[in-house]
């Protein structure tokens, strides 16, 4: 089935808003298997609007077409569509029924303008707005069966979901070339795009039915999996396999799927082992606290953190004795190690976590330029790991990495 999109509205086409129609539906549709072929945005000009529908119709079985039913004079795409057929527009008397209980009931006087909105291509059928006032309308445009909606999202995405998807739905079961698709998004963190291009290399050729995908999204990197079969079940089983092997392959660097979030799996794991967590951040001034608190119920584990940024405040809420201080600089192995056992110890928890570096872009020493973070993790009953790491960029992202670093010392 080929499915195209048209929108209208000179809002579009001018910079005013962005077409947030199209993306929702395309998504919706792709669930079901079909990828939106072509997308055309056109502004409020007559001979344009019937020209793109002319032209949509003659590729796809079906056209979605939003906006310009309304009751004002720059609404005017269901004339377009009359011509476009060569029919003249007709009074729908349902629709006028329809539209003078709606604006009596809101007590809105009716307009001529209003009247607008009943007058619809001879021959097309319509089917009332549960959400608003313009109809769905539904015209056949030679082989092509044409859907006029409110560009209004609201009540696009009403009557798209309530009417037009059911019915691609229900067309689709008599499709003979129908595919049915399934998908799984595998969230990575601590492994570069490039690398998990190369882990999973070789599974391509193993799993033709399935399409590899890759989206950074910092500090993670995702690979989409998505397995496109005859049947559903068919689509089902190439996906798992997919996903079996991609997870064998990539280990530990996948800590979530789909919708699953970061911070919440960390949650978990600490939850269910009845850890608690106190945090010495330096160079992330926070990062790590507001995104364990972003999650509710993070109180079951997470005690505090301390934004000890200066070396007062290292000495004063997280426990760094002033010696390690005097021997050693701010950014270095030992300071890190004793934030996270002071400030653990200071709190009673069962891990202490800590980071200190150079989010630049001045400052550091030859040894320990710029990107470089220590992250510590001391954990009650063994003894505290520290790691180095080295991180390329701006500001924002030395301390985005230096916060999932230091977290992923938790998780592994
Ligand atoms: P109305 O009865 O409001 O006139 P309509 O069907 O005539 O509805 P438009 O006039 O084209 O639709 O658009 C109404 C409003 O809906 C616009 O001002 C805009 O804010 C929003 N809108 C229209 N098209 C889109 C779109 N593609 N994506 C997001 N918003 C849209
Ligand atoms: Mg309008």
């Amino acid at each position: 089935m080929r499915v195209e999109l048209l929108c209208t509205g000179d809002e579009l086409v001018t910079g005013l808003i962005t077409d947030t129609n199209s993306p929702w539906f395309e998504a919706r549709l792709f669930e079901l298997g079909v990828k939106v072929e072509r997308i055309q945005l056109v502004g409020d000009v007559r001979p344009d609007i019937t020209h793109a529908l002319l032209e949509a119709a003659s590729r796809a079985d079906v056209v979605l077409v939003s906006g310009g039913l309304g009751p004002t004079m720059d609404d005017f795409t269901l004339e377009c569509a009359a011509a476009a057929e060569g029919v003249p527009l007709v009074e729908h008397p349902e629709v006028v029924a329809w539209l003078r209980e709606r604006y009596a009931k809101r007590n809105i006087p009716l307009t001529p303008g209003v009247y607008r909105m009943a007058r619809v291509p001879q021959g097309s059928e319509v089917v009332r707005n549960p959400v608003g006032s313009a109809p769905l309308v539904i015209q056949r445009l030679g082989r092509s069966q044409l859907f006029f909606v409110p560009g209004v999202p609201r009540e696009y995405r009403a009557l798209a979901e309530g009417e037009v998807l059911p019915r691609i739905r229900a067309a689709l079961q008599k499709d003979p070339e129908r595919v049915y698709r399934a998908f799984r998004l595998l969230r990575t963190v601590g492994i570069p795009e490039s690398q998990l291009d190369a882990t999973v290399a070789p599974l391509v050729s193993q799993h033709p039915r399935v399409v590899f995908g890759f989206r950074t999204h910092a500090p993670e990197n995702h690979l989409k999996l998505m397995a496109t079969a005859p049947t559903q079940a068919e689509a089902d089983a190439a996906l798992a396999a997919a996903e079996a092997a991609s997870r064998q392959l990539l280990g530990a660097a996948v800590f979530g799927a789909d919708e699953e979030e970061y911070a919440p799996v960390l949650a978990r794991l600490l939850t269910q082992a009845g850890a608690t967590l106190a945090t010495a951040e330096s160079c992330t001034g926070g990062l790590i606290a507001q995104e364990l608190t972003a999650i509710s119920g993070a109180s079951a584990f997470f005690i505090g953190g301390a934004v000890s940024y200066s070396e007062k405040m290292k000495m004063a809420w997280a426990g760094v004795p002033s010696e390690v201080l005097a021997r050693h600089t701010a950014v270095s192995r030992e300071t890190a190690i004793a934030m996270a056992e002071g400030v653990s110890a200071a709190c009673e928890t069962t891990y202490g976590l800590s980071v200190t570096g150079y989010a630049g872009p001045t400052g550091g020493t030859p040894e320990d330029p710029v990107g470089t973070v220590y992250c510590a993790l001391a954990a009650r009953g063994s003894p505290t790991r520290c790691e180095r790491f080295s991180i390329t960029g701006d500001r924002d992202r030395v301390r985005l990495f230096a916060a999932t670093s230091a977290l992923e010392l938790l998780r592994h």
